[in-house]
């Protein structure tokens, strides 16, 4: 059965720049966006900032640096890092990168400059940080729509507290991690092919404070698999897509149940052990990305790309430096719109590198300086976008470090 709606639409704002999503990505293009001089509205669902980062209780900012001892991402890359701790910090702190200036201190067997955060004071300082540069922020306010005129994106459309709505801008920056922008104005996406393992990352308190309880690691990649002796320890034998909402609602459901299940264990050793917070967004790690004009693969590791837009490491291991072509964030289809954080143009190994925090800060720092230059990204003189990053403390290619 169909339900056949008429719809009018009441456009209720219009800006420069329309970001969607206000995880790493988001923060990190809205920033970068206002700092341009233009009109910015954030949307995000949720009633925080930082997304996975926070409401996800992903609280581990992953390196800036090579693990070789050469920091590869800066700008609000490293601005979010330094403003993650500005209050205190968790667990392990990389003194040999926060506190010295000493490259000696900094090589293959020293600490990677990385940190664990805290979510509430993140979320609150990133909020605060936003307003101050002048950024709208819309929370409780869903993208469930794009309107598509030609080739350009002529509205998103919302749904918050007030009802239906258009919000109007320029340029588009996607930052939902789902590509859900994309998706709706009929860009070209691909999903995860492997599917999502389940996690359920949770904290608990005990006489000692509280603690992180990250339950459910990384995956191999498919493409690792048939030559790693990694094994996973899966907490369920079932994979997710994150792009059917019954499926996202059973996933929660079976999150909660594994951390009821380990909580349970925890007490019957010590009975003060008691849950602090669940996450309240899906602990999903890839679920749809851009088909980019150009698709970075994890094998061009140390290329120089002439439209890199930044740098990132690899997580996983020390060496690996990849310069971030722009054309990962776009497709020509859609000209205003750009994408940024988990869902750009990679391959599907690429994905699991390119999925975290600092990547995700670094590609955000890029799609919203060029949305606040021009709404034709395929059009954009990229030497100009290059120059305003460098302008703002970004190195581009692994031959300037
Ligand atoms: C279990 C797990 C462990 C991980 N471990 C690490 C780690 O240790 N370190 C690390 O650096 N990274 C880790 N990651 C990855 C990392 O946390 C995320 O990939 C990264 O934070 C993504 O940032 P983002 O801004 O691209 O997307 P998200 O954080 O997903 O932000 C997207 C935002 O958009 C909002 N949104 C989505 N759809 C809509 C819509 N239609 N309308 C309005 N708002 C919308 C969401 O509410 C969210 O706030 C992990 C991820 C998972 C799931």
């Amino acid at each position: 059965m169909v339900i056949q709606e008429r719809l009018q639409t009441k456009v209720s704002k219009t800006c420069d720049v329309l970001v969607c999503g206000g995880g790493f990505a988001g923060i990190s293009a809205a920033l970068a966006a206002a700092r341009m001089g233009s009109r910015v509205v954030l949307l995000e669902r949720e009633y925080m900032l930082g997304g996975l980062g926070t409401a996800g209780l992903i609280t581990i900012y992953l390196p800036l640096c090579d693990g070789m001892g050469r920091q590869v991402s800066f700008g609000i890359a490293e601005e979010l890092l330094r403003l993650s701790i500005s209050m205190g910090w968790e667990a392990k702190y990389p003194e040999n990168w926060l506190d010295s200036d000493d490259p000696a201190g900094r090589n293959e067997n020293t600490k990677r400059f990385q940190v664990r955060y805290n979510a509430q004071l993140f979320a609150m300082l990133a909020e605060e940080l936003l307003l101050k540069e002048g950024v709208e922020i819309l929370y409780g306010t869903y993208a469930v729509s794009a309107a598509r005129e030609n080739d350009k994106i002529q509205a998103v459309i919302v749904e918050n507290k007030s009802g239906r709505q258009a919000i109007c801008a320029k340029s588009y920056v996607d930052a939902t991690g789902d590509c859900d922008i994309a998706h709706f104005a009929g860009a070209p996406t691909a999903n995860f092919k492997q599917g999502n393992i389940l996690a359920a990352w949770y904290y608990f308190a005990n006489e000692t404070g509280y603690n992180l309880q990250p339950l459910g690691a990384s995956d191999v990649p498919d493409s690792e698999r048939a030559s790693s002796k990694k094994q996973v320890k899966l907490l369920v034998d079932r994979r997710f897509t994150g792009l059917d909402g019954e499926e996202i609602s059973q996933l929660v459901c079976l999150s909660h149940k594994a951390t009821m299940a380990d909580i349970q264990k925890k007490r019957m050793d010590n009975a003060a052990v008691m849950p602090v917070t669940l996450a309240t967004i899906p602990q999903l790690r890839m679920t749809r990305k851009i088909v980019g004009e150009y698709e970075l693969k994890e094998s061009e590791r140390h290329t120089h790309f002439a439209d890199s837009v930044g740098m990132v490491s690899n997580w996983k291991k020390r060496g690996p430096v990849y310069e971030v072509p722009f054309g990962t964030l776009y497709n020509k289809t859609v000209k205003n719109l750009i994408v940024a954080g988990r869902c750009t143009s990679v391959d599907e190994t690429m994905w699991d590198v390119m999925r975290v925090i600092p990547c995700c800060a670094v590609t955000g720092q890029a799609a919203g300086t060029a949305a606040a230059m021009t709404d034709d990204f395929n059009g954009l003189e990229i030497e100009k976008l290059q120059d305003e990053l460098q302008k703002q403390g970004v190195i581009l290619h692994e031959s300037e470090l």
